[in-house]
Parts: C-alpha cells; sequence; structure tokens
C-alpha cells in the first residue's frame, strides 16, 4: 500500500484532522502524488481534507470518522467529488504506485510523463482522476527535474567539501540553504514546525512547543497513533501526551474528556500517558496526568 493512515480518535470537523492528515500521507497527494513543496507558495493550502467513500454514498459507514480520511490536493478532490465515481483503488489498502506490482506507472521524460495502468483497476483509476492531463503531466516533469537538481547539488556540495581549505561548516550551511530554497526535504527531514504546519491547530502547536521551550521542558513531537501527540518530560517523569486545543474559553473551565476507547489504547500501550491542555485564546497551558486518579492539574503556563 502507499500509505498508512494512523488510527485517530479525531473527525472530519476536528481542528486538529487536516494536520494529521499531512503528516499520516507524508504532505503529499494520496491520489496522484502531488507534494506540498509541488505547489510553491500555495503549500498546503492547496491540499484538502477528502472523504474516500463520499458522503452522498449509501454505503452504511461513519462518512466522517477519521478512517475514512485522505490528503488530496484540490484538483484531484475536486475532480473526485464533482463526478461521484468509484475509484476501486485505496491509497491505504491498494499498491497504486508501490510495491513490486503497482497498478499504476509512470512512463517519466520518454512518455511525456504520462501514466498508464498495469491493472483494470489501474487504467479505471487513471481514467477516474484524468491523471494525464496537462496539470498532472506538469507536476511529474517539475518533480522529476526536481530530484536531478537534488542529485547535481549533492555532487557538487560533496566535491566543495573535499576541498581541503573548504570550511566544514560552510558545508552544512550551503546544504542548509539549498535545502530551503529548493524545498529538498523528505518527510523525515522536516522540521517541526514545518509538521505543524499552517493551519489553526498547527499554530497553537507552535505556540505550544515555543511555551515548552521557554520553560526549558524537554519535548519530542511524535504525531502517534491514538493521538499521541508530544513526548515530555516533565520533573521525574515522562509523559506521552495529547495535545488538546479549547479555541473558547477565556478561563480554565473544563477538564480534557477523553473516548473510552481511546484511552483503553492508551493503557494496552501502559504509557504514562497525559493531556497538555491548550487554551487558545489565553494561552494558558495546563498538564493533566492521566494515572491521577484524584485529576490534579499542574499549569505550566497562565
Ligand atoms: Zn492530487
Amino acid at each position: 500500500m502507499d500509505h498508512i493512515r494512523k488510527r485517530r480518535w479525531v473527525r472530519y470537523g476536528h481542528l486538529k484532522c487536516k494536520m494529521y492528515l499531512r503528516n499520516d500521507f507524508q504532505f503529499k497527494c494520496a491520489y496522484c502524488g502531488m507534494r506540498e513543496q509541488d505547489t510553491g507558495v500555495q503549500l498546503e493550502d492547496a491540499f484538502e481534507k477528502d472523504h474516500f467513500v463520499a458522503v452522498a454514498s449509501k454505503q452504511p459507514l461513519d462518512h466522517d470518522a477519521y478512517d475514512n480520511m485522505v490528503y488530496a490536493c484540490s484538483k484531484c478532490n475536486g475532480t473526485k467529488s464533482n463526478m461521484s465515481i468509484s475509484l476501486l483503488l485505496d491509497p491505504c489498502k491498494d499498491d497504486i504506485y508501490s510495491g513490486n506490482r503497482p497498478h499504476v506507472q509512470c512512463l517519466g521524460e520518454n512518455g511525456y510523463y504520462r501514466v498508464i495502468g498495469n491493472t483494470p483497476e489501474g487504467c479505471q483509476y487513471i481514467k477516474s482522476l484524468k491523471l494525464n492531463a496537462k496539470f498532472y503531466r506538469d507536476m511529474r516533469k517539475q518533480q522529476e527535474q526536481s530530484r536531478k537538481n537534488e542529485e547535481e547539488i549533492k555532487k557538487m556540495v560533496d566535491r566543495l567539501s573535499r576541498i581541503p581549505e573548504f570550511p566544514d561548516n560552510l558545508g552544512k550551511r550551503l546544504q542548509a540553504l539549498l535545502q530551503d530554497c529548493f524545498s529538498l526535504l523528505t518527510p523525515d527531514q522536516m522540521d517541526d514546525a514545518y509538521r505543524c504546519g499552517k493551519s489553526k491547530a498547527g499554530q497553537a502547536f507552535q505556540k505550544v512547543l515555543f511555551i515548552l521551550q521557554e520553560l526549558a521542558i524537554p519535548y519530542e513531537l511524535l504525531f502517534d497513533e491514538d493521538d499521541l501527540d508530544i513526548k515530555i518530560q516533565y520533573g521525574e517523569k515522562e509523559y506521552i501526551c495529547e495535545i488538546i486545543l479549547n479555541d473558547v474559553a477565556d478561563s480554565p473551565v473544563r477538564k480534557p474528556r477523553m473516548k473510552r476507547e481511546q484511552r483503553e489504547k492508551w493503557k494496552e500501550k501502559l504509557i504514562n500517558g497525559g493531556i497538555l491542555y491548550f487554551y487558545l485564546r489565553i494561552e494558558r497551558l495546563e498538564l493533566y496526568d492521566m494515572d491521577d486518579e484524584n485529576g490534579h492539574v499542574i499549569c505550566l503556563k497562565e
């Protein structure tokens, strides 16, 4: 399969939904493979949350559940929903572009960046999403060029760094600058700010990280399954936490709630679970220790 969608407890309309999708789908469209950095200045704005099985379909399922969500570019999402088509292939179940026998094959430069189907389902998939339109061929051409540029730059930096008088730190700086200019980052190189992104939830997450930095609380952003967003070290204890956002309250009012099934999953993992509860309007940050029966709350920032 091309993608692994993690088990998450948010739904379509939840603040964190798009941020989770971006990370699970590695910042690219699950249908055509366009990456956020391919779209230039628009970045994540050109991507949307797509219902894999359309809301209008009569299939008996929870259409707004996270496991029916796909990260898609607005082009694919538009084509797919307007035509209310059946795609037959699922990026989270099938090898559409990946594996030994992918359903769809990219032809590269000599084939004018077209794609062809290796199976009847692959052919139908290409036809339904119109994946040989100029828009997509241009995108694949740009991706190819970007890959070539990256290889060339890497070779140049490598050669430069062998010159004895070429300072080591200059080589590293050059690589960082080039990556920045040409958006050559791969998903595992993307920093926390990029992973959080520009959505309301992403901005709030970045504020939480900033507060943790100011308080000298060590952390690691995870975006793990079951909404385990972050690992922090507080006092003697290490907590793996969900970051819960409250974007309405002007004063601390409520205890965080968590779905029973989600809590059960946390217990199965035997983790020391916590909740970082962040009030967006007043920028207050609290820590709840989920193992504390008395529900004491630690206020990290008022
Ligand atoms: Zn797409």
